[in-house]
């Protein structure tokens, strides 16, 4: 932000690296850019190379079109299913084709690699595989839960989805009367922007395939990490500072879209 207002930089690429599963934040990045920029007058120009098809395509075609739309208005030029194969001397080579784009900033995430822990069977690229129980394929008594596995998509919100599952299955073995549920996968992101919050879902379990973008919250309590028990425990960590950020609700929902459209706020 400093370079773009002292006018150092006037060309910035938000690269997507491959193998990276969890985008969401560049996207944030580079439209919140876009935005002060526009608010300080400053021209810039704003690349973003993905190797995903469309934007957030794992939220499914819905995002895609929303989140394309929102970085087009932004002026921000998209570059999908594209890779930077190098960079030198200022120029992101892209690939493939021998396109290069002329930048001086590069934004990019994390690349991850599993762990590899030793005396634990791991995938090839060191992961922990695990059943719908969360437990390890091969280590019996041993489980595992978020970015440790080797399920595709590293978000908060999965971890805490597996992690309920594997907890569930840890006490119905240790005798509690409960009925262990799989692990099936419920992707809820937040896309801040400088002026919007829009929320993103999509459920793929059981053959069919829900997704939904909106500007009102899709689940509750509406948090950038969506964990049945770890998004309330934070909200609870902010309140014990003094920092409430939230609406006081009539009574307490869990989670559906249509329980949301119920809620009284004050
Ligand atoms: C930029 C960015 C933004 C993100 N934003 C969101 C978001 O808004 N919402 C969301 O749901 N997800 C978000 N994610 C993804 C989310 O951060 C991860 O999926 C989540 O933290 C995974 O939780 P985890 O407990 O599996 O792993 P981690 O949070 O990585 O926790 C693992 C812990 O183990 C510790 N550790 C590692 N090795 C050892 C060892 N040998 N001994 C002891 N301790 C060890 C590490 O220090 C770490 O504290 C974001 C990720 C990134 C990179």
């Amino acid at each position: 932000m400093q370079d773009v207002e002292g006018g150092y930089t006037r060309r910035v690429a938000f690269v997507v690296p491959e193998g990276s599963s969890w985008p969401l934040p560049l996207y944030e990045l580079a439209l919140m850019l876009a935005a002060r920029a526009s608010e300080m007058c400053v021209e810039l120009e704003l690349h973003f190379v993905t190797p995903e098809s469309a934007p957030l395509e794992v939220f499914g075609p819905e995002a895609a079109r929303e989140v394309g739309e929102l970085l087009r208005t932004a002026g921000i030029v998209v570059h999908t299913e594209t890779h930077v194969d190098r960079f030198e001397r200022g120029r992101a080579y892209l690939a493939p084709g021998a396109d290069g784009l002329d930048v001086l900033r590069v934004i990019t995430l994390p690349h991850f690699e599993g762990p590899a822990i030793a005396g634990l069977p791991s995938d090839a690229a060191g992961f922990l595989v695990t059943d719908v129980h969360g437990c390890v394929a091969g280590a019996p008594d041993v489980y595992a839960a978020g970015d440790v596995t080797a399920f595709a998509v590293k978000q908060g919100g999965i971890a805490c989805q597996q992690a309920d599952a594997a907890a569930e299955h840890i006490a119905a073995r240790a005798g509690a009367g409960v009925e262990p549920q799989p692990f099936t996968p419920l992707l809820r992101g937040m896309l801040l922007t400088e002026r919007w919050t829009r929320f993103l879902r999509r459920d793929a379990a059981g053959g069919h395939d829900d997704s939904a973008a909106a500007g009102r919250a899709l689940w509750w309590p509406p948090s950038k990490i969506a964990g049945r028990e770890l998004a309330a425990y934070l909200e609870g960590l902010d309140e014990g500072l003094g920092r409430v950020r939230g609406l006081p609700v009539d009574r307490h929902v869990d989670a559906d879209p249509p329980a949301v459209e119920i809620l009284s706020l004050h």
